[in-house]
């Protein structure tokens, strides 16, 4: 085989697909994948959907693209009413993008231009969560929290001023209330330290992505970093990018917690994998503010494009239609049981956290002391690679920064049905058995 000029990453060549349907995947051999993960968190209505392709189609034979500045766009503005809708109007305006990065990169650019129109310069800084994903373009990748990334750009990123969030897994205060409000008065030390006046934006996922496996914040955190946001005057940044349209059971993660942000980030379920479709929704006061300073200085050419909003349009409106929000709290509560079945049965599943369908799994070499297991092992990698071997994807990773381990996600389609979540479930049991033989063979004497 020539080798792919492709550089996404080192290993051997992969296997590709052939065809794919619901929550499965063939590949040019024959084997069949359940998809555990929704390719990258992204697939949330599973494959080879007919509506999806018909609402495509439908918008390829009228028109593909127009240039968001020079026509109206009906499927765009539908579109960024549905989403004002979703958040019940808190916030009422929407600048549509092509990634979450993209998406991040706005609300990063929308708040500091919202401070310059207000004649207070100097808020110039953003404060984010180590660990934290939030991106890989400069902006973004400067307010992640998370070292191998961040390492060879540190010199040429915006850096953000970095603190911890809450750990419900590690803390070692006496519960959980009294760590909260530990990590908060850590976090207000921090801030002013910095400088409040010098602060834009607090950047923060609500529920942690692939980066901290899912690590959990709670009402109290986020209605005390709100709080902050109000009392420094600075907004808040909410990254939904993988939270946003349906993943933990609300249309936003926000909605669990009652607390609004400024601006929200969202991306992957939107176009739930059938094209690249992002939004900055934002409150009304902050745009018409940049607006009337001259507007917003900001734009992508494949920005909210006819394609991309009739694709996000039919994906909302099909998850409206088919009541998707409940089938990921039903299916959500059997992965939740499942996943902590098998952390009863396997020592080394330290920690299962998560919401809706959105679960992380933490393996630990001793769940006393909740130490990781050696780095070299790879083990994030080789409990994946079985699980491959099983039919089963996950989404893996080794996080370096405060939430110490090896771990992967659970993340199914949203519209995954109970048969197929057992079925998810038998093949991860698989590779757990599997992997509990080797972790074993391998433990010292
Ligand atoms: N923010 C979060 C929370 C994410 O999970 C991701 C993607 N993993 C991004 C931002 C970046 O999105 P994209 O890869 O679409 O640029």
């Amino acid at each position: 085989m020539d080798p792919s000029p492709l550089f996404y990453q080192a290993g051997p060549a992969l296997p590709e697909i052939s065809h794919a349907q619901g929550v499965y995947l063939w590949d040019d051999t024959g084997r069949q994948y359940l998809d555990g993960c929704s390719g990258a968190i992204s697939c949330n209505l599973g494959h080879g959907r007919d509506d999806i392709r018909d609402a495509m189609l439908a918008q390829l034979d009228r028109v593909a693209f127009t240039y968001r500045t020079q026509f109206e766009n009906a499927p765009a503005v539908a579109l960024a009413k549905a989403l004002v809708g979703l958040t019940h109007g808190q916030l009422e305006k929407v600048f549509f993008v092509s990634s979450g990065s993209e998406a991040v990169e706005s609300a990063l650019k929308l708040a500091r231009q919202y401070f310059v129109a207000r004649g207070e310069p100097q808020r110039r800084r953003f404060v984010s969560l180590r660990p934290s994903y939030h991106g890989s373009t400069l902006g973004a990748l400067g307010v992640t929290g998370y070292h191998p990334l961040e390492a060879p750009f540190t010199d040429i990123t915006i850096g953000s001023l970095k603190v911890a969030g809450p750990d419900f897994y590690r803390h070692t205060d006496a519960d959980d209330t009294r760590h909260v409000a530990r990590v908060l008065a850590d976090t207000r030390t921090a801030i002013e330290a910095a400088g409040p006046d010098t602060i834009a934006a607090f950047v923060l996922e609500p529920v942690g992505g692939a980066s901290t496996g899912a690590r959990m914040l709670d009402r109290a955190y986020l209605e005390g970093i709100r709080a902050l946001c109000d009392e420094y005057g600075c907004l808040l940044i909410l990254d939904e990018v993988l939270t946003g349209i349906g993943r933990t059971g609300a249309w936003f993660a926000y909605q669990h917690y009652g607390v609004t942000p400024d601006l929200l980030a969202t991306a992957k379920g939107l176009g739930a994998g059938y094209y690249p479709v992002g939004a900055l929704l934002a409150r009304a006061d902050i745009v018409e503010t940049v607006m009337a300073s001259g507007g917003f200085q900001h734009g992508h050419t494949y920005a909210g494009n006819p394609l991309a909003c009739a694709t996000g349009l039919a994906v909302v409106e099909a998850m409206q239609r088919e009541g998707v929000l409940s089938n990921v709290a039903a299916r959500g509560r059997e992965l939740e049981a499942g996943l902590k079945a098998l952390q009863a049965r396997f020592p080394w599943v330290g920690d299962v956290r998560g919401m809706g369908l959105l679960w992380g799994v933490e393996l630990v070499a001793d769940p006393v002391t909740k130490a990781p297991f050696p780095a070299e092992h790879n083990y994030f990698a080789r409990i994946a690679a079985l699980a491959k071997e099983e039919g089963l994807l996950i989404y893996p990773r080794r996080t370096l920064d405060g939430l110490a381990g090896d771990h992967f996600l659970v993340t199914p389609p949203l519209i995954i049905d109970a048969a197929d979540t057992a079925e998810l479930l038998d093949r991860l049991e698989r590779a757990m058995v599997r992997f509990d033989r080797e972790v074993a063979a391998s433990a010292p004497a």
